[in-house]
């Protein structure tokens, strides 16, 4: 891929020309400096842009509800009582699982809970839970905070993989050998499908069969992952999984987050889980005080607790719609040349000044560089955004670029490194 690759802005203009994906650019709206030129976008990794979309598809639950009120649970565009059904589809084309595998609930600490009720049941003897180092802070309080709600103490069950001494990633073997073992022990193994800090993909299908070889479930978190590669995670014999809407998938601040139940799961209604009466059988829900004893929906919908807010799902409609167009593989391809070329410019150009956490194999990546600097990375990202770039600090001293496929250029890419390199001592 480098190879056809140059530093200049010429090449990142042809590139450029001959994506085919460019246009979905203008279906987003990009934040604007002061001078009122569109900033340098690479925070999609933290919260994605706006699909211009998604404003008529929220304005039409606002019109719905102003024209009929509560009747809008049954004769509204996309009728609120089965407003979460519509997701069920390119949202699983999207992840890779079948509709009634997928649901759209809530948000992600929550459903990382939910799906501990579930998935993390442990006995006497099999109670560890194994996750990556480092872990995204919520999801250590979650994890830690099911342990001693079962009289678990997590120093005693929480294994916590770190890379090897002067390495920053994971290698698989490592992992692989840690939960054979762990053996019988391990309850759960839970990773992010993509590491927030340093972008590392993990091998969602060896971590899989290996936390089965030993009789534990295997669930991630795909945070990071979720509109950023292609998932597969049925195929991949994930237990579970986990995401927000709010990062690749561009569906606003707080946006209702997904989840994946592998149908064995799914469609076991004796499963032990939190029950309210959105999880209930659609077809006796509002019987109301008629229907005393839950009746789980077989599918991953049981795992819902209460009637969605449509205003923070509403804007998941705007931005599925462009992925189902533009197509995850085509994405892929995009994003790994995106991300090619932007490792290819910081180490034709910056290699002496920083250095690249992140896995150098694409298939090991999503489209998030990881750049740990020499020195004030913090105050380095400061100067980026005054001069019309925003990216994200994370301490100590590293800046997360994400080039997102559906919303950034080379040129972007071009213009952030050269920007950078003015910067940098
Ligand atoms: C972004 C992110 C979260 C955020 O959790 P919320 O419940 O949506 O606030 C949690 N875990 C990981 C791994 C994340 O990347």
């Amino acid at each position: 891929m480098a190879t056809e690759f140059q530093a200049s802005l010429e090449c990142a203009a042809e590139l450029d020309a001959k994506d085919g994906l460019a246009s979905f650019r203008n279906d987003f709206e990009f934040p604007k400096t002061a001078g009122g030129d569109p900033f340098l976008y690479f925070c999609g990794n933290s919260l994605g842009l706006l699909p211009t979309a998604a404003r008529d598809v929220v304005n039409q639950e606002l019109e719905d509800w102003g024209n009929l009120a509560v009747e809008a649970h049954f004769r509204g565009k996309t009728p609120w009582y089965k407003y979460h059904e519509v997701f069920h589809e390119n949202l699983g084309e999207l992840v890779g699982g079948s509709p009634r595998e997928i649901v759209v609930m809530n948000s992600l600490t929550v459903n990382l809970h939910l799906l501990m009720v579930s998935f993390y049941r442990p006995t006497a003897t099999r109670y560890k839970i194994m996750v990556e180092s480092p872990t995204f802070p919520s999801d250590l309080y979650a994890m830690k905070t099911q342990m001693r709600y079962h009289g678990i103490d997590p120093k005693e069950a929480l294994i916590e993989v770190s890379p090897r001494q002067g390495e920053v990633t994971l290698r698989e073997e490592d992992v692989l050998k840690l939960i054979h073992e762990t053996g019988d022990s391990l309850a759960l193994l839970m990773f992010g499908g993509i590491n927030f800090f340093t972008g590392q993909w993990f091998p969602f299908r060896a971590f899989a069969d290996a936390a089965h070889d030993v009789g534990a479930y295997a669930g991630f978190d795909c945070a990071h992952a979720a509109g950023n590669v292609p998932l597969d995670l049925h195929a991949n014999d994930a237990d579970f999984a986990v995401w927000c809407s709010y990062k690749y998938l561009n569906a606003g601040p707080g946006a209702t987050s997904g989840a994946f139940i592998h149908e064995r799961h799914a469609t076991d209604v004796s499963l032990p889980r939190y029950a309210g009466w959105w999880g209930n059988d659609p077809d006796v829900r509002f019987r109301m005080h008629l229907e005393p004893e839950f009746k789980p929906v077989a599918s991953a919908d049981a795992w819902q607790l209460s009637n969605p807010s449509i205003l923070a799902m509403a804007p998941l409609q705007a931005s599925l719609d462009l992925f189902h167009r533009a197509g995850m593989p085509a994405l892929r391809q995009k994003s790994e040349s995106l991300t090619g070329f932007l490792e290819y410019l910081i180490d034709s150009r910056l290699s002496q000044k920083l250095e690249v956490l992140t896995p150098r194999t694409p298939s090991a990546r999503g489209c998030q560089l990881s750049l740990k600097l020499k020195n004030d990375a913090q105050g380095l990202q400061k100067k980026l955004q005054e001069s019309g770039v925003i990216c994200d600090f994370r301490e100590p001293d590293v800046l997360r670029i994400a080039p997102t496929p559906l919303y950034n250029s080379y040129t972007d890419v071009f213009q952030f490194v050269q920007k950078l390199e003015a910067l940098l001592p």
